[in-house]
């Protein structure tokens, strides 16, 4: 992990480490596993994500004497950073106690993902005879 120069160091001179690492090291500091079960720690996951869903509601209500335009040209508030932080942690915790990799999870998800959103191409569709508004091909190109 380190010594070979080419560790990318975080805000605080530490060495970044992936979510799962840092799961692990948030647990050890504390020293005693809060929410031990897979049950707990999955209340965890939303009692953090709803920390994080008032503090974004707070950023865009209230911080700024009126609506945060969007996109934001806010520094993102420090209250941002903590939430978004405990609901990733928590999350990654969670996926640990399941023993599973959550970017593997991701991956898995993101690389079987066909969906596609973008609004649907124009159609032509030549009718036959008379005609006469168009080469004869379908146009797939988007609008
Ligand atoms: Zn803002």
């Amino acid at each position: 992990m380190s010594g070979d120069g080419g560790e990318q160091l975080g805000l605080y001179g530490q060495e970044l480490t992936e979510g799962h690492a840092l799961a692990r090291q948030q647990l050890a500091r504390h020293g005693k596993d809060r929410y031990p079960t897979v049950e707990l720690q999955a209340a965890k996951v939303c009692a953090e994500a709803g920390e994080l869903m008032d503090a974004v509601l707070h950023h865009h209500y209230a911080a700024h004497g009126g609506r945060c335009t969007s996109p934001c040209q806010h520094t993102i508030a420090a209250s941002i950073r903590k939430e978004l932080a405990d609901t990733a942690l928590a999350l990654y915790t969670l996926a640990g106690k399941l023993n599973v990799n959550l970017i593997e999870c991701m991956a898995e998800l993101v690389w079987n993902d066909e969906r596609d959103f973008r609004p649907p191409q124009r159609l032509i569709i030549r009718t036959g005879e008379g005609d006469d508004h168009g080469s004869g091909h379908t146009d797939r190109r988007p609008r």
